[in-house]
């Protein structure tokens, strides 16, 4: 049976777009730490690592041979994050929800540890989109069009944080695509005034409340204007935010 078609469906990007990827990064670390310690004796400070090398750094510190870092590494991909979600994250949703529109995560990373991030933050999503799981890293497009046919919708958003690779696909696919500026403790850092446009998202926004807003200011002009968007995306041009 075909899937339901909806006004709308609402993509997220999941590291450092929901949640503060520097906060996994911190966790992993205390995670492997915290088990080196039980098992050796060895009492590392995870807050004391150097950001080169930690892992490296923690099997030293044990006394562990160079064959160990394999093992370390994989308790850190697959510990259970301790994250939550960004400010806004949760009401954001929860408005999407009442207007009737799916919500997806769309994210680069391995299938395992993405997942566990997902269940850390207690998403509930209508899709998850894996790029190990679909064979294809963004900015390739595939991870978009597995969207939009298992998530069929009148129109498509994507809200993401890394120019390199985020709103490239969806942009030339005639999704609307809002980016969550870099913060302080953002782990990829962008100059944002030196980039292409076919790299830009649509709008900008500080936080989950001014994404909250976007979407919402958006949801209220497509009604009025949903069968010239339509028009538009069937000729894949890129519509404006101020046409949605
Ligand atoms: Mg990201």
């Amino acid at each position: 049976m075909a899937a339901e078609r909806r006004p709308r469906t609402i993509v997220f990007d999941l590291d450092d777009t929901l949640y503060a990827e520097a906060d996994y990064v911190r966790s992993g670390l205390a995670a492997v730490t915290a088990l080196v310690g039980r098992l050796t004796g060895a009492a590392v400070d995870p807050v004391e690592l150097p950001e080169t090398d930690p892992l490296g750094a923690i099997r030293r510190a044990a006394r562990l041979p160079e064959a160990a870092f394999e093992a370390l590494l994989w308790t850190y991909r697959l510990h259970r994050p301790a994250i939550t979600l960004r400010p806004g994250v949760a009401a954001a949703i929860a408005q999407c929800r009442r207007r009737g529109e799916a919500i997806a995560v769309l994210t680069d990373g391995r299938a395992i540890s993405q997942r566990l991030k997902v269940a850390a933050l207690g998403l509930e999503l209508d899709g998850l989109f894996i790029s190990e799981e679909l064979g294809a890293a963004k900015p390739s497009q595939a991870g978009f069009v597995a969207v939009e046919n298992a998530l069929p919708a009148a129109r498509y958003v994507y809200v993401a944080d890394n120019p390199a690779k985020d709103f490239i696909a969806p942009n030339a696919r005639g999704w609307y695509t809002i980016g969550l500026r870099p913060r302080p403790d953002a782990i990829h850092k962008w100059d944002l005034a030196a980039l292409p446009a076919a790299t830009r998202p649509h709008d900008w926004a500080d936080d989950f409340s001014a994404i909250a807003a976007l979407l919402d200011q958006c949801a209220v002009r497509s009604r009025s204007s949903r069968s010239a968007t339509r028009r538009r995306i069937a000729g894949s041009i890129v519509p404006s935010p101020t046409d949605l």
